[in-house]
């Protein structure tokens, strides 16, 4: 069996960016709009050496209602399908509501979650990354998902221990 890893957090931090990279495709959509993928999407990944099975999902604000409600309902599915959940943040914009209320409900899950703070090309990573800190939910790993920076190192931290 391949390990699963979940791809969660609000619309617009990168998730379907960090899916085509690890799954080498276009398939998941990748778009300035916010809440594309509505569904939850899998992939298989063959990245570096590692072998796995991403899940990409729509991504959760926290108060949901409609088609809202039904992406929020599909991204907690795939946290419960997953052995690692990757909860994305956006380094741009530092720690807001939505990540507030995603932390919240991720901490009272037993699964194994790593912050990941993308977009920090053009930035400080470490310091860009050290705000996440402040959301209780330990090590906080920086990317670039659209340029591959910190990727495999984020890999090698995630995976290697399963
Ligand atoms: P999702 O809604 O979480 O799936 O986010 P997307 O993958 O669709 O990306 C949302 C926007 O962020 C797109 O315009 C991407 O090009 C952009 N983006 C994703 N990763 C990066 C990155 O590493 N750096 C920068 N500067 N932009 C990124
Ligand atoms: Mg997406």
């Amino acid at each position: 069996m391949l390990p699963v890893v979940a791809l969660v957090g609000r619309p617009n931090v990168g998730k379907s960016t960090l899916f085509n990279r690890l799954t080498r495709t276009r398939d998941a959509l990748v778009a300035d709009f916010p809440g594309l993928t509505r569904d939850r999407k899998y992939g298989q990944a063959n990245y570096e050496g590692y072998q796995f099975i991403v899940i990409d999902t729509g991504g959760i604000q926290g108060d949901e209602q409609g088609i809202d409600l039904h992406m929020a309902k599909q991204s907690l599915q795939a946290v419960d399908e997953a052995d690692i959940v990757l909860f994305l943040v956006d380094a741009r914009d530092g720690i807001t509501a939505a990540d507030l209320s995603i932390a919240e409900h991720l901490r009272r899950q037993q699964k194994d979650i790593w912050v990941v703070a993308n977009k920090v090309d053009g930035l400080d990573a470490d310091a860009a990354a050290a705000d996440f800190y402040e959301l209780g939910l330990g090590e906080v790993y920086h990317i670039a998902a659209a340029h591959g920076r910190g990727v495999n190192q984020l890999l090698n931290r995630t995976l290697e221990p399963l």
